[in-house]
């Protein structure tokens, strides 16, 4: 028996469209049941309400752009606090795990943001992944993420962090949104191989998805030995889901969290309303709670053909051995416009189907053996050409980095309308506006 915290945030008056999939009903159904099982009434299980997030507890982590006042961030503050919840009563010991039951999703969500993507504008689990570090100690964080969709957002914002492990279990990205996650995508210059993508063919169902935990998932959590692991539990992967493909059972997914283990489950996608949430939720509190889950029934059977069995098996090993093969293959450049270093130099587009924009992406990070590297984004919101710049100062950074950090500000400062300063190790974001520094943010009351 364990110790379970769950918070429910349905966000009512947050919609994307009243036919669209991610929609206000998604958790009711949820409620419902789990009131109608009497889970509520188990000992074991502790209710908490919703919190708003401060400001600070998002930018420390992504960079909104051109400026956090240009986006309606209500709902999804409440989304991000209300996880936050969850994470302090564990740290305080009130409970051992807990489940984040809420609405807006956010993994999806990444290091700069200019609107909407895959239904998510902040990122719940980053942002409290770095409320935790910053407020008590934690060193070492892994992510796993069993969203049918590629968790892009979270790997995004710790592609260039050693000390964040971050795992994401989908379906092919050749084969649906956001069309990334492959296995070459492993981890920048100072974090390589601290990510960890496994995409599966359409049609996997419970066997092979378990086979893929038991098998690799859980190896590599077991090398990183983090302090703590939050699951990203999307509920996508079901076989009624209307979005994707795939063929994992409510049972299946409380098998998934028993094999994980995971100290904060917090709700992704899912789409399939009444037909999968409202038995998934359950199968995964029921299991978070050590309650036995086999007794749920769901009213219908997977209909899809389901692959597995050997052919799963040797495809998974093969998929395995070239990603163990996979070197990286970044140029250091000696950038005179940079502060003095190696700077390793990635580029690409990002898509915002929501608000459907693209971002272009020029990021430097600076290789260093001491820490995490500071890190420059370039970022440009097209076609209107907006323009923005962000200087990130790791967690623990080395005195060297720290200042390469400030030298990238004064010299940015100059040239971009917008900067913005992630100051992890100081534990504090400015923000600049025309070469002036307009705003100040810094924790509100601390928590240790
Ligand atoms: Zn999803
Ligand atoms: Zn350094």
């Amino acid at each position: 028996m364990k110790k379970t915290g769950i918070i429910f945030f349905p966000a009512f008056d947050w919609s994307l469209g009243e036919s669209h999939p991610e929609r206000e009903e998604r958790l009711l159904y949820t409620q419902e049941q789990i009131f109608e099982e009497g889970v509520m009434d188990l000992p074991q299980i502790k209710q908490y309400s919703p919190n708003v997030a401060d400001l600070f507890e998002v930018l420390r982590t992504q960079a909104i752009f051109p400026s956090p006042e240009e986006h309606n961030l209500d709902a999804h503050l409440i989304a991000v606090g209300s996880s936050l919840i969850l994470g302090k009563a564990i740290m305080a010991k009130e409970i051992d795990n807990g489940f984040s039951l809420v609405r807006p999703p956010g993994h999806h969500s990444g290091a700069t943001v200019w609107g909407n993507r895959g239904f998510c504008t902040l990122n719940n689990e980053a942002i409290l992944v770095n409320h935790l570090r910053a407020n008590y100690g934690i060193k070492r964080i892994a992510i796993i993420d069993t969203d049918v969709h590629h968790g892009d957002g979270t790997q995004d914002i710790f592609y260039y962090d050693p000390n964040v492990l971050c795992i994401s279990i989908h379906q092919d990205g050749r084969t649906l949104y956001p069309g990334t996650g492959f296995i070459d995508e492993k981890g920048g210059p100072n974090a390589w191989d601290t990510i960890l993508n496994i995409p599966l063919a359409p049609g996997v169902g419970d066997e092979s998805i378990l086979y893929t935990i038991e098998n690799w998932v859980l190896p590599k959590v077991e090398q990183f030995k983090p302090d703590l692991i939050i699951n990203s539990a999307g509920q996508d992967n079901h076989f009624t889901d209307p979005l994707a493909s795939m063929n994992v059972s409510a049972q299946g997914y409380g098998k998934i969290t028993e094999l994980i283990k995971p100290d904060l489950a917090v709700l992704e996608g899912g789409y399939s309303i009444q037909g999968a949430l409202p038995y998934i939720n359950l199968a995964i509190l029921l299991s978070l709670a050590g309650e036995d889950y086999s007794g749920i029934i769901e009213p219908q059977k997977p209909q899809r053909q389901e692959i597995g069995g050997q052919a799963f098996r040797s495809f998974l090993s093969n998929i395995k051995r070239q990603h163990d093969n996979i070197k990286p293959s970044w140029v250091i450049k000696k950038d005179q416009s940079l502060p003095a270093g190696d700077w390793i130099h990635l580029e690409r587009n990002i898509f915002y189907d929501t608000d459907y924009f693209n971002e272009h992406r020029k990021d430097y990070i600076r290789k260093c053996n001491h820490c995490g590297g500071t890190v420059l984004v370039i970022s440009e919101r097209l076609p209107t050409f907006l323009k923005a710049a962000l200087v990130r100062i790791p967690f623990e950074a080395c005195d060297v980095c720290e200042q390469s950090g400030y030298d990238l500000v004064e010299l940015y400062k100059k040239t971009e309308k917008t900067v913005l300063l992630q100051n992890q190790l100081k534990n504090e974001v400015h923000f600049w506006k025309d070469s002036r520094e307009v705003r100040l943010f810094e924790p509100k009351n601390q928590t240790t």
